[in-house]
């Protein structure tokens, strides 16, 4: 029915990238389509995923046949083959239907994509690449950026702001950000308020715009 497939997702490419979000799509209680033009690898997912299909989904009539237009989501993860990853999203795109998010292998080809009309456009390359270094340089304990540059962050507090009430320190005047969570040694997490005070061993989550937020989250 077109319910089930409204809140099911096609995933297109079933490769490290589209292969890994298929399961765990699945592995969340999510529906999957699967479509890849490999036999090896449609054999390898069968069992694992809802659906799996061998087809080539550069053909409309072939993505026609399967549905795709009647399905709410749809992620395109074939890369290395560009002209593959572009005649699939902009046949996508001609149905109007599904929302998609699509794999680019280098800047060129997500250029494309966005100049196609693809919303999400995802680097994972690339993406993860950026969040994994601002691991290494020790401060930030984890990085979560949103389209337009806004991120959140989860790390310790910097000096200046620990022993004294939130509410006093005027963070978002000075430094443009928002401390929105707290958590204490063994404790779990919880909201903070203007009263609440910060120590040395807690870790926050701060939330801004990325500069901001990370030139915050650097503080000695
Ligand atoms: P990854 O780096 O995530 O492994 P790849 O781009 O190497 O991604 O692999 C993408 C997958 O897309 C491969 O399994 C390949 O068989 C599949 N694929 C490539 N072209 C098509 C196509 N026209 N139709 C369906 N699947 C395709």
């Amino acid at each position: 029915a077109a319910s089930d497939k409204a809140s099911s997702v096609v995933v297109i490419g079933l490769g490290r990238f589209g292969g890994s979000l298929a399961l765990e799509l699945e592995a969340q209680g999510t529906e999957v389509l699967g479509i890849d033009a490999n036999e090896e690898i449609v054999q390898s997912f069968n069992g694992h995923l809802t659906h799996v299909v061998r087809a080539d989904s550069t053909k409309e009539e072939v993505l026609r046949q399967l549905s795709v237009h009647e399905f709410d989501r749809a992620v395109v993860g074939i890369g290395s083959d560009i002209e593959a990853s572009i005649l699939t999203t902009s046949r996508i795109l001609k149905f109007q239907r599904p929302q998609i998010w699509a794999k680019a292998i280098s800047e060129p080809h997500a250029e494309i994509l966005g100049q196609l009309g693809v919303e999400h456009v995802i680097r994972p390359e690339h993406d993860m690449g950026k969040r994994v270094a601002h691991l290494v340089l020790g401060s930030i304990l984890d990085y979560v950026e949103f389209e337009d540059d806004f991120v959140m962050i989860r790390t310790t507090p910097p000096a200046g702001v620990r022993d004294r009430p939130l509410g006093v320190l005027g963070l978002r005047d000075k430094y443009g950000i928002t401390i929105v969570a707290v958590k204490r040694p063994g404790g779990t997490w919880g909201h903070t308020t203007a009263q609440t005070v910060l120590y040395d061993d807690d870790q926050i989550i701060v939330q801004g715009s990325k500069s901001q937020a990370e030139k915050f989250s650097t503080l000695p």
